[in-house]
């Protein structure tokens, strides 16, 4: 499947948690943590639904 948007995390948002919390979560997956700050290249795909996320550690 197509069409997903890469979603960009905050270092003060981790762990990333998919489905997010601001989703309606009871018709997709359980929940899974990713450990993208672990991660060389800082993304990481779920591996339930193929939604990409990137650890964005930009100052703001
Ligand atoms: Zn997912």
């Amino acid at each position: 499947m197509t069409g997903h948007k890469t979603i960009k995390v905050k270092t003060k948002d981790l762990p990333v948690r998919c489905p997010p919390t601001d989703r309606h979560t009871t018709e997709l997956h359980p929940v899974v943590y990713l450990p993208i700050e672990e991660f060389i290249d800082k993304k990481a795909t779920c591996y339930y639904c193929g939604q990409t996320y990137e650890l964005d550690d930009s100052n703001d």
